[in-house]
C-alpha cells in the first residue's frame, strides 16, 4: 500500500468494555492496585523504596511548601503519567473519589504554572534563570508532553478543561520560543515526546499551530549545525549530568542526520520509538509520503533485525540504546520496559497508517511479553530491565551486567516505566479493535464488547474468548438494522491453521500473505456469529 489511509481511526476507549481475560485482569489491576500504589510512591509512602518527591515537588514550585526540587530533572512526567492512567480508569469506570483526587493534583500543577505559561518544577525550583538554556539533558519538552498527553486524556475522560487549558498556555509558550521563523530558538528536545503530544492537541483543539510546531521538531532534528554542541558552548561548557556528553553523541538522540534520512534505528530506544510514533502521527496529518517511507524503513529495521523475541527492543544497557543489526544478547540485554511499550506506540500508528496485520503481530508480542515482564501479578514490583537470561549472582558481581536486576522492584530513582505501564495498560482498550467507514478491525483477541458506528449504523460486536489461552474465538454481531460492512480479522503470522466460521459456515482464509487481515465484506444481521480457531500448537523458534 502506498496511499496513506488516514480512514482508520481508534475507536474511543469508552466504547470498548473489557469483560475479562488477561487482558481484563491486568486492566483491573490497573485500576484497583497501581494507580493507588503508584500514587503512594509519586508521595514518597513506600517503605524502603527511592523518595520520588514528585507531588512535593509541584507543593514547593506552587508556593503551598518550602524546600529543595529532589528527584530527576524529568521527575514531572511521572505525575503526569499517573495522571493519564488515571483519565483512561475514570473514561471506561467512574470513580468519583479518584476523580477528586486527581483535580486537587490539576489544581496544584495550575497553581505551579508561572505567568508566562511556564511549566516545569525543576526550573521553576532550582534553576529559575536557565530554562530552555540545555535541552539536551533537561527534558523541558518531553515533561511538558507528557503532560499535554496527560490533559488531552483528561479532558477527554471528563470534559474538565482545567489541565488542557494550562497545557495549551504552555504550548502557547513554546510555539512562541520554538520554530524556524526568525527570531525564535531552533532547538528541538533531547528526548522526544512533544511530538506525539502536540499532535494529540492539535486533535482536540484544531489548532494547526500544534500540528506544525510536531513537524519543526521533527524536522529540525540532524540538520548542521548540531544544535546540541551550540547550546553547550553557550553555556561555557557545563552539563546537567556528569560524563554524559562523553557517552552521548547525536546518534544517541537520533541527530546524526535528518530523520527522513534515517535508515536504521540508532541510539537511546525510548527516544527512537517515541520519535518514530511522532513521524507517523506528522505524516497521517500531513499526508507526506516521504515521512511514511522513512517510518517503515525504520519500522523494518527496528523489528526485523534489532527486536528480541520477547518484542524487546534496545539491547545495551550503556545507552539504553539499540546497537548493531543482530545483536542481541541474552543476559545484558536492556530491553528496557518503556522501549516495549513505546515500540506498541509506534506500531499502532503504524498499522493506523496501511492496516498491515505485521504491525500488530509486534504490537501483541510486545504488549504480552515486553510489557507484562514489567509487572508484578500484584501491580506493586516492577522491572526496568527485562532480560532472557538472568543468573543472579552474576548480576550481583559483575559490572557489564549491573543494570540487570534479579526480581522487580518497588520502585526506582529513575521511575519512568512503572507508570509508563500504568497508562499504556488503563488505555489498552484502544488497541483491541480500529475502525473505518465501512470497516471494524478485530486487532487482539481479548474478552471485550465493542460500539462503533459504521455506514451510519450502530453496531455491537460482543467478543467472546480465553485468548491468550486458547486460540478460540467467538464474535457475535447485535445492530438494529442489517448492516453491510466488512468485518477485519487478524490472523497472527504465528498461527499456521486458523479456521472461520460465519453463521456455522466455513469461509475460506485466503490473501493474508498480503496483510495478515481476513476480510468479511457482507450485510449483516443481528444475532449473526463468527467463529475463529487460531491453532496455537508450541513450536521451536
Ligand atoms: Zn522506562
Amino acid at each position: 500500500m502506498t496511499e496513506i489511509n488516514a480512514k482508520i481511526k481508534v475507536v474511543p476507549l469508552e466504547n470498548v468494555k473489557i469483560d475479562g481475560g488477561l487482558i481484563g485482569e491486568k486492566n483491573e489491576l490497573v485500576r484497583k492496585e497501581v494507580i493507588p500504589y503508584q500514587w503512594m510512591a509519586l508521595n514518597n509512602e513506600i517503605p524502603d523504596a527511592d523518595p520520588s518527591n514528585a507531588i512535593e515537588n509541584f507543593r514547593i514550585a506552587a508556593g503551598e511548601s518550602d524546600g529543595d526540587f529532589i528527584g530527576m530533572v524529568f521527575q514531572d512526567s511521572d505525575v503526569a503519567k499517573w495522571l493519564e492512567a488515571v483519565a483512561y480508569q475514570l473514561s471506561t469506570n467512574p470513580d468519583q473519589e479518584l476523580e477528586d483526587l486527581a483535580d486537587s493534583v490539576i489544581e496544584l500543577i495550575e497553581k505551579a504554572q508561572l505567568d508566562d505559561g511556564y511549566l516545569n518544577t525543576y526550573f521553576t525550583i532550582a534553576e529559575p534563570d536557565n530554562r530552555w538554556t540545555n535541552l539536551e539533558e533537561c527534558h523541558e519538552l518531553y515533561c511538558a508532553g507528557h503532560m499535554m498527553e496527560a490533559a488531552v486524556a483528561y479532558y477527554q475522560a471528563t470534559g474538565k478543561r482545567k489541565l488542557l487549558d494550562v497545557m495549551i498556555r504552555f504550548a502557547d509558550l513554546i510555539d512562541d520560543k520554538f520554530g524556524s521563523e526568525a527570531g525564535k530558538m531552533k532547538g528541538y528536545p533531547g528526548h522526544q515526546e512533544i511530538e506525539l503530544a502536540l499532535i494529540k492537541l492539535y486533535n482536540v483543539t484544531g489548532d494547526n499551530k500544534y500540528k506544525k510546531l510536531a513537524k519543526y521538531f521533527i524536522d529540525e532534528r540532524g540538520r548542521e549545525p548540531f544544535y546540541f554542541n551550540l547550546e553547550w558552548e553557550k553555556r561555557g561548557g557545563k552539563s546537567h549530568w556528569r560524563d554524559f556528553r562523553k557517552m552521548a553523541g547525536a546518534e544517541y538522540y537520533q541527530a546524526h542526520k535528518p530523520v527522513r534520512e534515517q535508515e536504521v534505528a540508532v541510539g537511546h530506544s525510548v527516544r527512537a520509538l517515541y520519535m518514530y510514533s511522532g513521524m507517523a502521527d506528522v505524516a497521517r496529518e500531513t499526508g507526506d509520503e516521504e515521512l511514511v517511507k522513512a517510518c517503515r524503513r525504520l519500522w523494518n529495521n527496528t523489528t526485523k533485525k534489532q527486536m528480541y523475541i520477547t518484542g524487546g527492543v534496545g539491547s545495551s544497557g550503556f545507552g539504553e540504546a539499540f546497537t548493531i543489526d543482530y545483536d542481541l544478547p541474552n543476559d545484558t540485554a536492556y530491553t528496557e520496559t518503556c522501549a516495549a511499550i513505546a515500540l506498541i506506540f509506534f506500531a499502532q500508528r503504524m498499522f493506523h497508517l496501511e492496516a498491515r496485520g505485521e504491525y500488530i503481530d509486534v504490537l501483541e508480542k510486545a504488549l504480552y511479553n515486553g510489557v507484562l515482564s514489567g509487572i508484578s501479578e500484584d501491580g506493586r514490583r516492577f522491572f526496568y530491565v527485562n532480560p532472557l537470561e538472568v543468573q543472579p549472582e552474576v548480576c550481583e558481581n559483575r559490572h557489564d551486567h549491573k543494570h540487570v536486576k534479579p526480581t522487580r522492584q518497588k520502585w526506582f530513582g529513575c521511575a519512568c516505566c512503572p507508570p509508563n505501564i500504568a497508562r499504556l495498560l488503563a488505555s489498552i482498550g484502544e488497541y483491541i479493535y480500529s475502525y473505518s467507514d465501512k470497516e471494524i478491525f478485530v486487532n487482539l483477541y481479548a474478552d471485550s464488547t465493542v460500539e462503533v458506528k459504521v455506514n451510519d449504523k450502530d453496531i455491537t460486536l460482543k467478543q467472546q474468548t480465553e485468548y491468550p489461552w486458547d486460540g478460540n474465538i467467538g464474535i457475535t454481531i447485535s445492530t438494529d438494522d442489517d448492516a453491510e460492512f466488512t468485518l477485519a480479522l487478524r490472523i497472527p503470522a504465528w498461527c499456521k491453521n486458523a479456521e472461520l466460521k460465519v453463521n456455522g459456515e466455513i469461509i475460506n482464509i485466503t490473501g493474508l500473505e498480503d496483510d495478515g487481515y481476513v476480510y468479511i465484506n457482507r450485510n449483516w444481521s443481528n444475532g449473526d456469529k463468527i467463529e475463529l480457531a487460531l491453532d496455537m500448537s508450541v513450536e521451536k523458534v
